[in-house]
């Protein structure tokens, strides 16, 4: 029987519809193209290659390079009544054997492969016997060069194209800057008609970044504000802090626990491993914890302190709310983060420019906490893409900052940058403004410029703060050329002109609690059966040996409170209920709710 894309997202995954783009993607694969899918996390990418691999005749082959998540992946799917299977070095070799003759027969729709898998010759002649219905690529941007995960065996992938040209290839990426598309593409030479370049925006994430004042105490209060029993990773900078933390926050009865590289490789795995089966537990970690990690229902992220770059910043708030559903990241820093990283970046073992670009790197990543604007705007326009409307979901949206009018030091700013013929960084721009005598400043003749000591009323700090937050709001830029000189933009002429007023963050004094906008769970009405449906699906998860999630997410969840399903067919309509989840957990949700 043939099956559209429709039927099998409805009849087999449980969705109504497709979102955003997803159909056009799964149409194109479906046609036979060579696609490049570039969306964020959380976007729905699986959906873009697992439908097509069940719509067109023969096995789909996905390449992936996150062996621990293959289980994970897999069980999902066959919770769902999808023939899948994994090929990895975790493997016993009856077991490959097993599969492999499986795929021969036919007897598979899905298999993931390690990408070294097909540096083997043993793989390349399999493939040669199975009928394949497409090659889906994830995470596509380990083939870059250019990229900032590359991987050896990902070049391999090359083989794809030569050997099975018929074959259409999907690769899927969330992070992908233009150049890196543009390699992606080449190596795995996909079609120019074929792109698919989502936007980079999480809008259920909700930003949030503070000055650090007494930081753990505004931890617990986060918590307690809402999030009491989510699930949340905590970032901090070192391993010391890690552990403080965790403890800390056991203390006051949050379920934490610690993961750093200081750790044996053992007790991390059974962290981790409770954090994905458990609900409601909280991973208080260094950047080491994260990669490969796609529990859906991570509702928040906090950083304990300031990460060194917006990427950073953004990937690590990136892995709240893949699912969807509401998220909040937060941010406390403070000015001895800045110094910490700082000087890190100077005793690294990089070079003089890579030195430099670290502290620009840095001097973004202070400048989005300065800032009094939507947040989001700023992050997105420093990832090249334009969001035309604040977003209604940071805090700076949600509750306007106080700030000062800093009209008339901004102009004094912009002149003394013009003066300067756009050739300097701030730090020698603002020892002009403060009439410093140092050398340099002699040197350029900038002591005779009519900008020299119009800014001494002033601190370093302060006017630090002010151009850092003007290349945030894109009235300065810094040159390509790396050295970090500002050039104004053309948002700079109504300033200077007198016409536009400008507005700077003033030091934040409050302590108030973060208090989310949204409801996270259900209302306390359907706090009861919200926790029931909980404990019944940990029930069943653990007797088919899977994480909560693969059962049911947290959306799923929420949609049966909403709708209360009273027979089979209205079960049927919950968003995340196919055919095989309805006949193997239906009637056992159907009792709980009706006790509701
Ligand atoms: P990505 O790989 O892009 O991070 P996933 O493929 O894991 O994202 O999908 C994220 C979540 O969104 C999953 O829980 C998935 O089931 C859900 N999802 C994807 N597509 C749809 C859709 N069309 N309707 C409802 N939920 C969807
Ligand atoms: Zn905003």
């Amino acid at each position: 029987m043939n099956h559209t894309p429709l039927d099998i997202l409805q009849h087999t995954f449980g969705y109504g519809s497709f979102r955003d783009r997803q159909a056009d993607i799964v149409n194109a694969v479906c046609q036979g193209k060579n696609a490049l899918v570039v969306m964020p996390t959380g976007g729905g990418k699986s959906l873009c290659y697992q439908i097509p691999a069940l719509v067109r005749p023969g096995i789909g082959i996905v390449i992936s390079p996150l062996i621990a998540l293959m289980q994970d992946q897999v069980n999902a799917l066959k919770e769902l009544g999808i023939r899948a299977c994994f090929l990895n070095s975790t493997l016993s070799f009856p077991e490959v054997q097993q599969i492999e003759r499986d795929m021969v027969s036919g007897g598979v729709d899905l298999v993931y492969i390690a990408p070294e898998r097909l540096n083997k010759q043993r793989t390349i002649d399999l493939l040669a016997r199975v009928d394949i219905a497409l090659f889906a690529i994830d995470e596509a941007h380990c083939v870059a060069q250019w990229g900032h995960d590359f991987r050896v065996d990902y070049l391999r992938l090359d083989i794809l194209a030569q050997y099975f040209p018929s074959v259409p290839r999907v690769a899927l990426t969330a992070t992908a800057d233009s150049r890196t598309q543009e390699e992606i593409a080449s190596r795995l030479t996909l079609d120019q008609d074929a792109w698919f370049i989502c936007g980079f925006d999480r809008p259920n994430i909700q930003y949030h970044i503070r000055q650090k004042k007494q930081a753990k105490k505004q931890l617990i209060d986060f918590i307690r504000n809402g999030f009491e029993s989510c699930a949340g990773i905590v970032y901090c900078l070192s391993r010391k802090r890690v552990e403080d933390i965790a403890q800390w926050m056991q203390q006051h009865g949050v379920r934490a626990l610690p993961y750093h590289a200081g750790m044996s490789h053992q007790l991390r795995q059974q962290h981790q491993n409770i954090f994905l089966r458990e609900e409601g537990v909280v991973i208080v970690a260094t950047i080491a914890f994260g990669m490969g990690i796609d529990k859906p229902n991570v509702r928040y992220v906090v950083h304990m302190d300031m990460p060194k770059s917006l990427e950073a910043y953004y990937q690590e708030t990136g892995r709240a709310g893949r699912d969807g559903d509401p998220s909040t990241g937060v941010l406390f820093y403070g000015m001895e983060d800045v110094v910490k990283l700082s000087q890190m970046a100077e005793n690294s073992e990089g070079d003089e420019t890579f030195k430099r670009h670290e502290q620009q790197r840095l001097n973004a990543m202070l400048g989005l906490c300065e800032m009094i604007t939507c947040r989001r705007q700023a992050l997105l326009r420093y990832f090249g893409e334009q969001l035309e409307e604040p977003c209604g979901n940071c805090d700076n949206c949600l509750i306007k900052p106080k700030t000062w009018d800093a009209t008339e030091a901004v102009q004094k700013a912009l002149s003394c940058v013009y003066r300067t013929e756009q050739r300097f960084g701030a730090a020698h721009v603002i020892d002009v403004l403060r009439g410093s005598d140092n050398a340099k400043v002699k040197q350029f003749g900038h002591d005779r410029l009519s900008t020299y000591d119009i800014g001494s009323d002033m601190s370093v700090d302060a006017w630090r703060t002010v151009f850092r937050q003007l290349v945030v709001m894109g009235h300065l830029q810094l040159s390509s050329s790396g050295y970090g000189n500002l050039m104004l933009t053309e948002k700079c002429r109504g300033i200077l002109r007198g016409k536009e007023k400008i507005y700077l963050r003033e030091e934040d004094k409050s302590t108030k609690a973060i208090k989310r906008k949204v409801k996270t769970v259900a209302s306390p009405d359907d706090m009861p059966l919200w926790n029931a449906l909980r404990a019944l699906r940990k029930e069943l998860a653990d007797e088919h040996g899977v994480p909560p999630y693969i059962v049911f997410n947290d959306a799923t969840l929420k949609d049966m409170i909403q709708l209360r399903p009273r027979t089979k067919t209205e079960f049927l309509v919950v968003n995340g209920v196919g055919d095989k989840k309805l006949e193997q957990f239906g009637a056992e949700f159907l009792a709980v709710i009706s006790e509701y």
